[in-house]
């Protein structure tokens, strides 16, 4: 897994090595579970994405049709790049919660009948026959942009057929007591608003979808961007990463109303600074992420 890069010479003594990672030495996949899709990616030990791919999940599909599309998947990319033979250190999904990541187990899946109490990690390690690490969309996605970026503090916002925050404080993954940190699309912004699938009233994730819904994706963008400053106010991070395919596509209406609001909203803004950017991880941020993971929980990769 690592190769002599050269020697440096300190005066008297040996000469000390230099070695350096052999990124091709083994590899991991992640998987991106959202509601009605998979998305694959096959990392290299450096968490580069070498190749990924993308999939239908059949309307609301069952744990049973998640393993068989994942297990023809990951197959179709293990073939399509054979050097991987043999590297393969396992398999990282991210998937809509609410989850458990320390038991493995997806607690309640918004909006996904099938799937309450399911113990996917260990079904998964069972079916791919590779250890698994299971972990939240949000999580998964924030972990690739701090692990690469090297944050300290930092949320990544992700807008995908649902709203969520992924949360890195301190220079980790902030998981919370019971892995439900990031519940951030069900905080209430409108008392009395529209119900939410939650089972509350005028969640942040309502609000906006049904402004996004009516097309008025300026006011849904404005709703995203106060939930944002809530969001900096009680947790205080500087940097903020905006991803998720809903959001990508309109992105420079939503980050020219972050920024605003981040400007204008948050008091003292002179002094409190948050940048706002775009993952530039595109599709591939919660798969990447969770292959990252996967490669971190093995060895302790430090930041590429
Ligand atoms: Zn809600």
């Amino acid at each position: 897994m690592v190769a002599v890069a050269g020697v440096r010479r300190q005066g008297v003594g040996k000469p000390a090595s230099i070695y350096r990672l052999v990124r091709t030495s083994r590899y991991a996949i992640g998987a991106h579970v959202a509601r009605s899709t998979l998305r694959l990616v096959l990392s290299d030990l450096v968490g580069a994405v070498v190749d990924s791919s993308f999939s239908r999940l059949p309307t609301d599909f069952t744990p049973a049709d998640l393993l068989a599309a994942m297990r023809a998947g990951i197959a179709a990319l293990t073939n399509a790049h054979p050097f991987t033979e043999g590297k393969l250190v396992g398999v990282g999904i991210g998937m809509v919660g609410p989850l458990d990541h320390a038991q493995g187990i997806v607690r309640d899946a918004h909006r996904l009948r099938h799937w309450h109490d399911v113990p996917l990690r260990d079904q998964a390690a069972a079916a791919l026959e590779m250890p698994v690490f299971l972990d939240k969309d949000v999580t998964a996605g924030v972990f690739a942009e701090g692990w690469r970026q090297g944050f300290r503090d930092a949320a990544l916002i992700m807008v995908e057929s649902g709203i969520g925050a992924g949360l890195w404080l301190g220079g980790a993954a902030h998981r919370g007591a019971h892995t439900n940190a990031g519940e951030f699309g069900h905080t209430v912004v409108q008392l009395n608003g529209p119900a939410c699938v939650c089972g509350r009233r005028g969640c942040l994730e309502v609000v906006h979808d049904t402004a996004a819904d009516a097309g008025d994706v300026e006011f849904a963008a404005r709703v995203l961007a106060t939930g944002i400053v809530n969001l900096l106010q009680t947790v205080d991070v500087d940097h903020v990463v905006l991803a998720g395919a809903d959001l990508i596509r309109r992105s420079d209406v939503y980050v020219a109303a972050v920024r605003e609001a981040v400007l204008l909203e948050v008091p003292r803004a002179d002094w409190l600074t948050v940048e706002v950017t775009v993952s530039e991880l595109g599709a591939d941020v919660v798969a990447a992420g969770a292959a990252m993971e996967v490669l971190n929980e093995r060895f302790g990769v430090p930041h590429a």
